[in-house]
């Protein structure tokens, strides 16, 4: 089997998607006719990735083996890397890399977590995930959170997206959100904090200790991700988990937050890597003692590669997550990840096992 056309394109959910808020799809044609189709994390529209996709990687890739998978994403990130390697660059890579591994299904009619070694699970619970909880009134976070427990998911991440550009803007606020969601879902109920980058490390360690007395499960990016010493020192100084790594964006980056005492990672398959790269985070985490917990925001494509990921993996300690209600809707798949009785199911069909509605997806590309 070899490549021999790939293409790199938005998709437009709704007519008023500005071009920031379109999803960036890859497809790998081979000389079978089988089409392996990938996702590059969407940030600004995924447009850097895309452009890296067609100007760089897809003529790299022209009569090469998609077997290959690993040696190419290698060879590419070696060559391409003063793009890079952070973002644009790693995104592009990972969309390419799980196209090559849904070819792989495809090639041999088995589901991705048959080919990396088999389930522990075919049925994953999932986080809420409920972003924008920073500007929002307390009663309007409630209002927020109340509304997502209707999916039945098995835990709640608060997340506050505020402005990066200024640290600790409202401790004492953010305490009092915390405090209110768990006063409405009950002492039992699992929940994450996540800080988005938004504090000092003194800050946090203030509304860390404010979490473990409100028995939250993790927090989440509490100082800016490229203080990396910062986040260990804030993991080390608290009980409560602390996480990080969504933002990181080479396997050695997420060596280097677990080495600064971080004891739980989230590298996301969509930004780092894809499928392989992924994998080879689980075995670092692993090999460290450290939970992997990924990232991951996009309801179609990055998240069913991830779940394949996730059924394959021995110590999943938490949920999957599961981001807010999107445009980016599921019209383009036939049988899109959808929650059932508060589970996702791992698809098994070939490849990903997602099903392409071409005409729909055909009628929402934007050219590139
Ligand atoms: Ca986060």
């Amino acid at each position: 089997m070899k490549i021999t056309r790939i293409d790199a394109y938005q998709v437009r959910w709704s007519a008023n998607d500005k071009p920031t808020q379109h999803s960036a799809f890859v497809c790998v044609h081979t000389d079978d006719g089988l089409v392996g189709i990938g996702e590059a994390s969407p940030m600004q529209g995924g447009i850097a990735s895309l452009a890296i996709v067609k100007h760089h990687v897809a003529p790299a890739l022209i009569g090469a083996d998609p077997l290959d998978h690993a040696v190419l994403q290698d060879q590419l990130l070696h060559s391409l890397v003063k793009l890079g390697p952070e973002g644009a660059l790693t995104g592009a890579l990972a969309a390419i890399d799980i196209a090559l591994w849904d070819l792989k299904g495809k090639l041999t009619g088995l589901p991705v977590y048959k080919l990396i070694g088999g389930a522990w699970r075919t049925a994953l619970p999932f986080y809420a995930s409920i972003g924008g909880n920073g500007e929002r009134s307390l009663d309007d976070v409630l209002r927020v959170v109340e509304a997502r427990l209707a999916d039945k998911p098995a835990a709640v991440k608060i997340r506050f997206d505020n402005d990066r550009t200024k640290l600790d803007t409202d401790i004492p606020g953010d305490i009092a959100k915390a405090r209110a969601v768990r006063r409405l879902l009950g002492d039992g109920y699992p929940l994450a904090f996540d800080a988005n980058n938004g504090y000092t490390t003194g800050g946090a360690i203030r509304v860390g200790r404010a979490l473990e007395e409100l028995g939250y499960w993790w927090f989440e990016e509490p100082v800016q991700h490229y203080h990396v010493r910062a986040m260990g020192a804030v993991a080390r100084a608290l009980d409560i988990t602390v996480s990080a790594g969504e933002q990181s964006y080479t396997l050695a980056a997420v060596a280097d937050l677990i080495d600064a005492g971080v004891r739980m990672v989230q590298p996301d398959i969509v930004k780092m890597g894809g499928i392989t790269g992924l994998l080879r985070c689980a075995a670092l985490a692993h090999a460290h003692g450290v939970e992997l917990v990924p990232h991951q925001t996009q309801p179609t494509i990055g998240h069913t590669a991830n779940l394949h990921v996730l059924a394959a993996q021995m110590h999943a300690t938490k949920p999957a997550e599961w981001n807010d209600p999107s445009s980016r809707t599921h019209a383009v798949f036939r049988n899109p990840p959808k929650p059932v009785g508060g589970m996702f199911h791992v698809p098994d069909g070939p490849g990903l096992g997602l099903v392409v509605e071409q005409a729909e997806l055909d009628d929402r590309r934007v050219g590139f």
